[in-house]
């Protein structure tokens, strides 16, 4: 025992890291463990796990405008974007944004993890409470928690929660922060209804709309859009460039008083490195090319649908999908991984979600189309799925 006062002993461990071999074993007995597997550009496997959802990260104007970007301004932006890394491409690519999504202003982050760690902590603050969808993207959740806010995280798809917890907060200024889309079953937020509460309780309404640009509203211009509140004072849009529009990068659209605002204040903005202009020349082609072939939105949607019938029909619990994402429920996590693998070995990839990353406990592959998947893909994909399914996993 140690004397009053004196330093307390304790024995060293052999190595400062040995307590990370605790938590790996923790993680591969509950059959966790998450591990890298570096693809090849040849490697020919049809692809349902990707984000790119027009099929344009491959295209020839999108990878193109990359490659000129590259050689016209560097290989990557050399500063911050307010010293040196703001560059025409940024400037363009803002506008054409705003102006495509009906914002009165945009603002080019890195990423759109980044785009919403700068939002949501540059509006809101100690003095400010957030009310959540508690299905949120990760990297609103972490903005929330460098916020310092008071945070409320409420029932999915519930504006009757998020009116309560309005009602009931302790701070004047309020946030309401909510996916268009959520990410793992594709399911779309009732933005309208969400819009009102706010409106009704004088709070400010954040959508992230990764999976809706693109995909929803006339031309893809997102779900926000569609919900006709894109230009409204009191709304603010994130998107990510690297879903839809086949690049890198994020941003976020809103009144320009929020933007400037964010200029300012988004420390994910000021203090790091500027997205790189091959990345932001080849969002800005991503864009025309979808102002060009206004139909993509729609025929990604479509097979979403094609998708999912095919499915229900073959006997499994699907979702319908609002935008690309179709998710299929799996018996349970161990049978999603092996289900997930089969179709891996017989070349279709698809996405494989269990806890805790998804927080209802319920496994399942999630699917996304694609513009560009043709009919003999699509029945390759059906059957692919289907051979493969573990006999639980029929309704
Ligand atoms: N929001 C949502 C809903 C997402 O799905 C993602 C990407 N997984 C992000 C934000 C982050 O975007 P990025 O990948 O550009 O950082």
């Amino acid at each position: 025992m140690n004397a009053p006062g004196s330093a307390r002993t304790v024995t060293p461990p052999e190595h400062v890291f040995d307590w990370l071999d605790g938590i790996a074993e923790q993680r591969a007995d509950a059959g966790l463990t998450r591990v890298l597997r570096a693809r090849s550009a040849e490697e020919g496997q049809l692809d349902l796990a990707g984000n790119d959802y027009l099929g344009l990260a491959r295209d020839k104007r999108v990878a193109g405008a990359a490659a000129a970007a590259a050689l016209r301004w560097g290989a990557g932006a050399t500063g911050s974007r307010l010293v040196t890394g703001s560059t025409e491409l940024h400037a363009e690519l803002e506008y054409e944004l705003a102006r495509f999504c009906g914002a009165q202003a945009a603002l080019v982050f890195s990423s759109g993890f980044t785009a919403n760690l700068g939002a949501v902590t540059a509006l809101t603050g100690r003095e400010a409470a957030i009310v959540t969808d508690k299905y949120i993207h990760a990297s609103l959740i972490e903005g929330c928690r460098l916020s310092r806010a008071d945070v409320a995280a409420v029932a999915h798809n519930s504006p009757e929660a998020v009116e309560h917890a309005l009602a009931t907060r302790r701070k004047q200024r309020a946030l309401v922060v909510t996916d268009s889309v959520f990410s793992v079953d594709g399911d779309l937020a009732p933005l309208r209804e969400l819009s009102a509460v706010c409106r009704r309780h004088s709070a400010a309404l954040l959508v992230d709309d990764a999976h809706g640009l693109g995909v929803l509203g006339d031309g893809g211009r997102g779900a926000v859009h569609a919900a006709g509140l894109a230009g409204e004072p009191d709304v603010v849009i994130t998107v990510t460039l690297s879903k839809s529009l086949g690049a890198q990068g994020g941003a976020v659209l809103g009144p320009r008083r929020v933007i400037k605002h964010l200029v300012n204040t988004a420390r994910s903005f000021i203090f790091d490195t500027a997205l790189a202009p091959a990345s932001a020349a080849s969002a800005l082609a991503a864009l025309r090319v979808l102002q060009d072939e206004p139909e993509l939105a729609e025929r990604v949607r479509t097979r979403a649908n094609e998708l999912s019938t095919r499915l229900h029909e073959a006997g499994f619990a699907v979702t319908v999908p609002d935008g690309a994402v179709v998710s299929v429920r799996a018996p349970g996590p161990d049978d999603a991984v092996a289900w997930a693998a089969r179709c891996a070995e017989r070349g279709v990839r698809v996405g494989c979600f269990r806890p805790p990353s998804v927080p209802d406990g319920v496994s399942r592959l999630r699917l996304t189309a694609r513009a560009d998947l043709t009919d003999s893909e699509m029945d390759r994909a059906v059957t692919v799925i289907t051979e493969t399914a573990p006999p639980q996993a029929r309704r």
